[in-house]
């Protein structure tokens, strides 16, 4: 599938408030971001990072000021087509209910082998239906280890159940599996892996990440952010860091203070 072309992303001092009686929560940004880089956006509580993602997907938009993208003015782009386009990932990424088909490939683009493979490139299950050994097309998959309890507790992670009905049956997973209301059968983590494995399949161009928070354990933690290294090559990544090992080794720092924002040039060297 052709990957639709976004190769800039620009504000240009963007002012956005909630509501006109309200003081401004970002008041005059300015950055150029590239398609292929690596962006994290770093801040304090409360210093406007959703808020200026949310602003990238025209959920809130600006008292003044702009965003660009490839030099068009996203106000004259239609918030279904510009949504379309960009992957949004919350810190509490939600699911719908239904099958995790139906939430990997709402629209049913995609064969189950390509399903599947998504969810071997975001580590959510071990074997690729792609690989010789993989299970065939339809099949479950053992799910590689996860688990949402913190790293101390987790002494031997392939025991953990992925669904907390205390049944101790090998955790397996299958497109037919069921989501229940808001993916509340799937940790912080897994919902962000299976919103990434959506994104792969949707091969956005624009992907923005809220970090999910501390209740991840390491081991997702590391799996989210290797399935960024490795898949997303080519996208702009936008992420809502939260921990500085996360954005390390990024291209570029958008860092908000009190509404305020600076942009670093390519490459730090923290
Ligand atoms: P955190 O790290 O805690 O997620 P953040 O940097 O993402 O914080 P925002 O959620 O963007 O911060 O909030 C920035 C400011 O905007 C805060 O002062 C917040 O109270 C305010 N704000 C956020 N959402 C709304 C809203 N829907 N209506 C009014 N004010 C809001
Ligand atoms: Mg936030």
């Amino acid at each position: 599938l052709p990957r639709v072309a976004m190769s800039s992303c620009e504000s240009e001092n963007l002012v956005v408030k909630y509501s006109p009686e309200l003081p401004s929560v970002i008041h005059g940004i300015s950055f150029t971001l590239k398609a292929g880089e690596r962006v994290g956006l770093i801040g304090r509580t409360g210093s406007g990072k959703s808020t200026l993602a949310m602003s990238l997907l025209r959920f809130v938009d600006p008292v003044s000021g702009r965003i660009l993208i490839d030099g068009v003015d996203i106000s004259s782009i239609g918030v279904n087509d510009l949504r379309s386009r960009i992957t949004f990932i919350p810190q509490d990424a939600t699911l719908f209910s239904g099958t995790l088909r139906d939430n990997l490939d709402p629209f049913g683009d995609h064969d189950d082998a390509t399903c599947m493979d998504a969810l071997y490139r975001v580590h959510l299950i071990s074997d690729s239906p792609r690989a010789s050994r993989g299970p065939s097309r339809g099949q479950s998959a053992a799910v590689s280890p996860l688990s949402s309890r913190p790293a101390s507790a987790m002494g031997s992670a392939t025991d953990v159940s992925l669904f907390s009905d205390g049944t101790d049956v090998k955790p397996v997973i299958s497109l037919n599996t069921q989501v229940s209301a808001g993916g509340t059968n799937f940790s912080q983590g897994q919902r962000q892996l299976i919103a990434m494995a959506r994104a792969l399949l949707r091969r956005s161009a624009v992907v923005i990440m809220d970090e999910a928070t501390s209740s991840v354990d390491f081991a997702t933690d590391a799996k989210i952010q290797n399935t960024i290294r490795q898949e997303f090559t080519g996208s702009l990544l936008i992420t809502v860091a939260h921990r500085l090992k996360t954005i390390i080794d990024y291209d570029r720092l958008v860092v908000l203070d009190n509404g305020k924002g600076w942009c670093s040039s390519r490459r730090l060297s923290l």
